[in-house]
């Protein structure tokens, strides 16, 4: 069985796509069969694995709204340029999810349903999210076992951190009693800096599962990857951020 990992943080720019993308990419390389699930209308890690728009016939709008006869899940799902490395795509139609499912029976289980099948041929499924709460996040916090939180190292990174551990409350006393938190990724950490060390300490402080000792620096070349559709530990294995990944693969996955 597939062990699931939700990417969640409301905030937008905080690295989730990069992450999901990149500790996917690392989990793969070291010969694990991973699907990154994007959760997220904007479509950046689907983009960002080196799928272009055209190629996508069905995304996972299709899977999660309520329709008979649509795609089954492993029609939806492409390969990537990476060896044992599978997404399962957005696009743009997936902003319209949350109004079609309002009124859905079991609407935050449609994602946990749709990875059912699915779950024996991978052992690694990593969603990524949109920055919000909404019914999407909240699916993907019903499909998964843990939730691993990137934090970016900056003044406001505990802002909303409350908001955030009520809902993963509310869906483990509601719908999904076994998921845990993981823990906090930093992101974006400049070591000179006071201020990223503070954010550090508060982490280790407030957060349920702490923070990984791997942090990931501030480093132009994971920002350049995505524009050549590649994971940046593919692209450019050898710069730092690409490193922190591989680190935080062995800390996340050590008793995988
Ligand atoms: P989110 O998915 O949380 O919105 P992204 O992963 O898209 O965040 O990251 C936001 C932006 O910051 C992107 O342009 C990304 O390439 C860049 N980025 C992410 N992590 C780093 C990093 N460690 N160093 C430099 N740029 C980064
Ligand atoms: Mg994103």
């Amino acid at each position: 069985m597939a062990e699931c990992y939700a990417v969640v943080n409301q905030k937008g720019g905080v690295a989730k796509t990069t992450t999901v993308v990149n500790l996917g990419a690392v989990a793969a390389l070291e010969g694990n069969s991973v699907l990154v699930v994007d959760a997220d209308a904007q479509g950046n890690a689907t983009s960002g694995l080196g799928i272009e728009r055209e190629e996508i016939e069905h995304c996972l709008y299709d899977l999660i709204a309520p329709s008979d006869g649509g795609p089954a899940v492993d029609e939806v799902i492409l390969p990537t340029s990476t060896p044992n490395l599978d997404v399962l795509p957005a696009t743009l139609d997936l902003a319209g999810a949350q109004m079609v499912l309002a009124n859905a029976i079991a609407r935050d289980m449609r994602l946990r349903r749709a990875l059912e099948p699915i779950q024996k041929a991978y052992d690694i499924i990593l969603i990524d999210t949109a920055p919000s709460l909404g019914l999407l996040t909240i699916n993907a916090l019903a499909a998964a076992d843990k939730v691993l939180i990137p934090m970016q190292c900056e003044y406001y990174a505990m802002e909303g951190l409350s908001q955030l551990l009520k809902i993963i409350a509310m869906v483990q006393a509601e719908i999904n009693p076994s998921l845990t938190i993981a823990g906090a990724v930093l992101t974006m950490y400049d070591a000179r800096t006071n201020l990223a060390e503070d954010v550090a300490q508060e982490g280790r402080m407030n957060f349920p599962g702490g923070t990984f000792q791997a942090k990931v620096p501030r480093n132009v070349r994971l920002a350049e990857a995505p524009s050549h559709g590649l994971p940046a530990v593919v692209y450019d294995k050898h710069c730092p951020g690409s490193a922190a990944y591989r680190r935080l693969y062995w800390e996340v996955f050590e008793d995988a």
